[in-house]
């Protein structure tokens, strides 16, 4: 290991049967994987936020529900981020600044701000993608019938922005068995709030 553990040794266990399940349904899991892998390490990856200084809509705290035209947000976001969260688009497996990360703190949306998931819902997954087994409140994500690419798939969206994130899986470890996974460009990781 050349990074710290920051979870109990007791957490390991359920984290790597999660990581078994989740590599065997890497195909079919959130779609579009290249096989590739990165060899970028965290202390290589850029961590850097988004510039949100253009953006009137981000906010931690306003759980309003936005209703920003797409031409507008196409404007606001940049290029990767705009793709990924109003194009549905899907970052390739293993090289998104996330997929490992183990940062103790909140993550939120990348474009409105709005806080998804806390660092101790998330869990080691092999599929490439962040992966977390609870939001972190109620509203915070919404949830819609996917079946593109000939699957059924549970699409998860930004509860205030509706920004596109990534998909939800019954596979994941206790206690919800749910398996939230992510686009790391959709995240953005806001340490200890
Ligand atoms: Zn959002």
């Amino acid at each position: 290991m050349d990074r710290p553990i920051e979870r109990p040794p007791d957490m390991r266990t359920p984290n790597l049967i999660s990581g078994l399940l989740c590599g065997s349904l890497l195909l079919i899991g959130c779609g579009e994987s290249t096989g590739q892998t990165s060899t970028m390490n965290n202390d290589q990856k850029n961590m850097d936020q988004y510039d949100h200084s253009g953006n009137p809509h981000y906010s931690h705290t306003d759980t309003t529900a936005l209703n920003v035209p797409l031409a507008e947000w196409k404007k606001l976001l940049p290029e990767d981020l705009y793709y990924i969260a109003f194009e549905k688009g899907t970052e390739r497996a293993f090289t998104g600044k996330y997929w490992d990360f183990e940062g103790i703190g909140t993550y939120a949306c990348a474009a409105c701000g709005n806080v998804l998931f806390q660092a101790d819902a998330k869990f080691a997954s092999s599929c490439g993608w962040p992966s977390f087994f609870e939001a972190a409140r109620k509203d915070a994500i919404h949830y819609h019938e996917d079946r593109t690419f000939g699957m059924m798939r549970t699409e998860t969206t930004c509860g205030r922005c509706g920004a596109h994130l990534g998909h939800l899986f019954d596979d994941g470890p206790e206690p919800t068995g749910k398996r939230y996974c992510i686009n790391s460009v959709s995240l953005e990781f806001l340490g200890k709030k």
